[in-house]
């Protein structure tokens, strides 16, 4: 009982944390650095790629339904396994699952079409994926800041004459003129919602990512990234550009890539597949819960004079805090949040489980071998920490797609008894312990030490 009620308490103090940093707009630049430019080999680079198509191909709207992560599970035969941020109820829906196999289907045909059989697949499962991700490269193509490095760029690439001639073997070689067609066209392709029908949605988001795919494999994207490899902030927008082209490019050119590859591995067109219902949730009720976070003032006044932290807010910052109207907007409008397992944690612990379980069958993974995890969006903070935190005490290598370093306040601490490896199961679900407690810490103190460096950075 004592137990659970700490666990409630900890919960409420990290979601709090969390939420502030949210309201601050915070990132945290180590997670993203370490998170995003991750040195893998080309093999589990390209497994990755291809499971986080996979799981974006499934993902119908990720702010409203939540992620989807997905991997291999190798022990016997290949088989997929899938799970979703458990705030639906842990196990997945009707949809889900029919979505994975309509998906496999098409996917696996023999006779695969990509216009008349796999776009439709994907269109009525991801379309409002589909629309926020051509507004989000919109929205960038448009940025004044974007603008003035997309200016700047395009006259450095034109006084390099016809050098964009040279590429390298895949490349695109793009003249500025190219360029700049390029992004004209984009621009205006993405400008509006996708149109109601399938052909002329084909049309239009066909060409859209065609024109997204050229330009990341161009030489002038290669060109960008060295330009702007000394100035930070120039480096996050190509970087974001980067992701914005991959995110709408990945519906078609990353699905071609992935019926290949299918194909390769699952000559028989069988591809086995489960969904996870272990919640991990530290809940007792469900497999998520509400909270309520104290008053805006409160939860400055509680965090920033916190006992634990090394240099306390002096007052006069605190009150700066405390009577900032926009912020206190912000608060108020995300006051009740449910938390949640988030979906890379909870397949990781399921398959943890089950690699423990028979780790004598699982002779071909050796300790440091990698185990991707394939997710419909980069890792939040918290997700990337405790992914972290979690390998260095198991010697494992689970990977993801890399992290934004965003805070997400709907994350909700694990909660299990299992160990990690070779181990049995010796507590029950709504316990912590076992092999979650040590990265639960971690990622406690990394939250609670970012929030005290802002802080302490806002005096
Ligand atoms: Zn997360």
């Amino acid at each position: 009982m004592t137990t659970k009620i700490n666990q409630n308490q900890n919960q409420q103090h990290l979601s709090e944390q969390l939420q502030l940093l949210s309201t601050f707009d915070y990132w945290d630049s180590l997670a993203y650095c370490h998170g995003y430019h991750q040195n893998l080999d080309k093999e589990t680079a390209t497994e990755l790629e291809l499971l986080n198509v996979f799981a974006a191909c499934l993902t119908s709207d990720p702010d409203e339904d939540g992620d989807i992560a997905v991997a291999i599970d190798r022990r016997q035969r290949l088989t997929l396994v899938l799970a979703r941020d458990s705030g639906s109820g842990g196990g997945p829906t009707k949809a889900d699952i029919n979505a994975t196999r309509d998906l496999i289907s098409v996917l696996t045909d023999t006779e695969c079409d990509y216009r008349s059989r796999v776009f439709p697949v994907i269109l009525s499962r991801c379309r409002k994926s589909m629309c926020k991700y051509m507004q989000k490269l919109h929205a960038l193509l448009v940025d004044p800041a974007f603008l003035k490095l997309e200016s700047a760029a395009i006259k450095g690439y034109l006084q390099r004459g016809a050098d964009y001639l040279n590429t390298d073997q895949g490349e695109a070689a793009l003249s500025p003129t190219d360029v700049l067609n390029h992004l004209q066209v984009m621009k205006s392709l993405s400008q509006k919602p996708l149109p109601d029908t399938q052909r002329e949605a084909f049309d239009v988001y066909y060409s859209l990512a065609w024109y997204c795919w050229n330009l990341t494999i161009s030489n002038f994207m290669k060109y960008l990234y060295a330009r702007c490899s000394k100035s930070e902030q120039d480096r996050l927008l190509v970087e974001k550009l980067n992701r914005r082209l991959g995110n709408v490019s990945q519906y078609v050119t990353g699905v071609r890539k992935l019926i290949k590859t299918v194909k390769h591995y699952f000559p028989t067109g069988e591809v086995p597949f489960r969904w996870i219902d272990d919640d991990f949730s530290s809940s007792s009720s469900s497999s998520s819960s509400l909270l309520h976070l104290d008053p805006y003032a409160d939860a400055i006044q509680k965090h920033a004079t916190s006992s634990s932290s090394s240099t306390p807010t002096s007052p006069s910052t605190t009150a700066k805090f405390i009577h900032h109207p926009s912020l206190i907007q912000k608060w108020d409008s995300n006051r009740h949040i449910t938390t949640h397992v988030h979906a890379e944690i909870r397949l990781l612990l399921h398959l943890s489980a089950h690699n423990a379980r028979s780790s004598s069958s699982s002779a071909q993974h050796t300790d440091m071998a990698p185990l991707p995890i394939g997710c419909s969006r980069l890792a939040c903070l918290c997700c990337y920490w405790w992914i972290r935190a979690y390998n260095r005490q198991f010697g494992t290598r689970w990977v993801t797609c890399g992290s934004r370093g965003r805070p997400r306040a709907d994350w909700e601490l694990p909660a299990r008894g299992v160990k990690g490896r070779g181990g049995v199961e010796t507590g029950n679900g709504a316990m912590e312990g076992g092999e979650v407690s040590v990265p639960n810490e971690q990622v406690k103190k990394i939250v609670g030490a970012c929030l005290e460096s802002y802080f302490s950075g806002c005096r």
